[in-house]
């Protein structure tokens, strides 16, 4: 290290992470010479293409606690949370009509559970405190015998905060609802066990953790309790979960990815947490009145979300082009207008468009957030310092 920095500089890890290059190779042999389709049972390139399957639903499995037929590959986190709410609200709402979900989560399972509520069933949007996270006594007076799922983000995209996933767990369970955690943000990165937190189902997303994208999977608890509907119809490959020929490259790629997270979940994110507490540090002294946003213990360490009061966001953005991060208007992907993250939090409009949000991780160094703090502080003062 040491040397000249390259621009922009990736600060942007929650939108998506760079390929580690260890996962690429993992993936090659699939793209060529491997070729086959793994439905193909009677001859080699089918057999080979079908261990390549199986060998990441292991690497999958074993990083959650759980088994590798539990394990069934998607094309992302946002079709496991579609396949999940849909799909349990379609088996189980005649008995159990309601489901119970939260504001700050994902816009695809706000989406789905959207489309549930128009379905016809009961949806519970439960609001969170200043701090990002849940309130319990608000989950236990929202779930009864009457809710069939509960769904609750692991790690949230936006602000990093954790939401308290046993005890929620424990909340379904005593009711007898099924769990689910969308855990896009939280798998390879922090540890869940989906026995320790009681949960049936996980959605889980390759390109968060260093591999490709399109490709995900969906823990779903063996037996019958969590039959679900699919919502493809096809040749019923996933054991009739999920229809469609299945892309063993981006699967290996994967299963390579949850395989080196799990060599290094807790080395790694202390080494990430000592990164950004260097830069935390430097940025609230030089900046008095920076305001965090969620939570500043329940966090993931990678995640710093700040908003920079009396600040127009815009300037501030335009001011710092040699960093990629996300503004408190476009943390949402294809979303425009300011977060409704922020907003669920108590933040005001201008503390919301002039937020930002800094993702690092595995490929971030300390000489590139020392040159992040420089262009950051420098752009606050050129545009003018922060409201006191
Ligand atoms: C990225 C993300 C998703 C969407 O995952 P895809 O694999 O890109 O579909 C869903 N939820 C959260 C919390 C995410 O961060």
């Amino acid at each position: 290290m040491g040397g000249a920095i390259q621009t922009p500089v990736y600060l942007d890890y929650q939108a998506t992470t760079p390929l580690d290059e260890r996962v690429l190779a993992a993936m090659m042999p699939y793209l060529t010479a491997k070729f086959g389709n793994p439905h193909s049972s009677t001859h080699r390139f089918g057999w080979e293409a079908e261990a390549a399957l199986d060998v990441a639903r292991g690497q999958v499995a074993s990083l959650i606690g759980a088994a590798a037929d539990e394990i069934y590959f998607t094309s992302g986190a946002t079709e496991s949370n579609n396949l999940v709410l849909k799909g349990v609200m379609d088996v189980w709402g005649k008995k159990r009509p309601e489901l119970v979900t939260v504001a700050t989560e994902h816009k695809c399972v706000l989406e789905a559970a959207a489309a549930c509520a128009r379905a016809g069933y009961d949806v519970t949007v439960l609001p969170v405190g200043p701090d990002g996270l849940v309130d319990l006594d608000q989950v236990a007076e929202a779930v009864s015998e009457r809710t069939a799922l509960v769904s609750v983000m692991a790690v949230n995209n936006e602000i990093g905060v954790i939401q308290p996933l046993r005890e929620i767990g424990a909340i379904a369970k005593r009711h007898g609802a099924l769990f689910h955690t969308d855990a896009a943000q939280g798998f390879g990165k922090i540890v869940l066990d989906v026995d320790d937190l009681s949960l049936d189902f996980m959605s889980i997303s390759a390109h968060k953790i260093y591999g490709p994208k399109g490709v995900g999977a969906l823990y779903k608890r063996a037996g019958r309790q969590t039959a679900l509907t699919p919502q493809m119809s096809g040749g019923g490959q996933e054991h009739g979960l999920r229809s469609g020929t299945q892309a063993p490259a981006l699967v290996a790629g994967l299963g390579a990815a949850a395989a080196l997270c799990a060599q290094g979940i807790g080395q790694e994110a202390g080494h990430i947490e000592a990164l950004m507490a260097r830069l935390k540090a430097r940025l609230f002294a030089d900046l008095p009145g920076l305001l965090l946003n969620g939570s500043e213990s329940a966090r993931w360490v990678g995640n710093l979300n700040i908003s920079f009061p009396g600040l127009d966001g815009d300037l501030l953005l335009a001011s710092i082009r040699s960093l990629a991060v996300s503004s408190g208007a476009a943390c949402a992907s294809a979303m425009t207008g300011p977060s409704y993250v922020l907003a669920a939090i108590g933040r005001t409009e201008t503390e919301t468009k002039a937020a930002l949000r800094i993702g690092i991780g595995r490929f971030t160094t300390d000489a590139e957030l020392d040159f992040a703090a420089d262009e950051i502080v420098g752009a606050v003062r050129k545009v003018g310092g922060l409201r006191a």
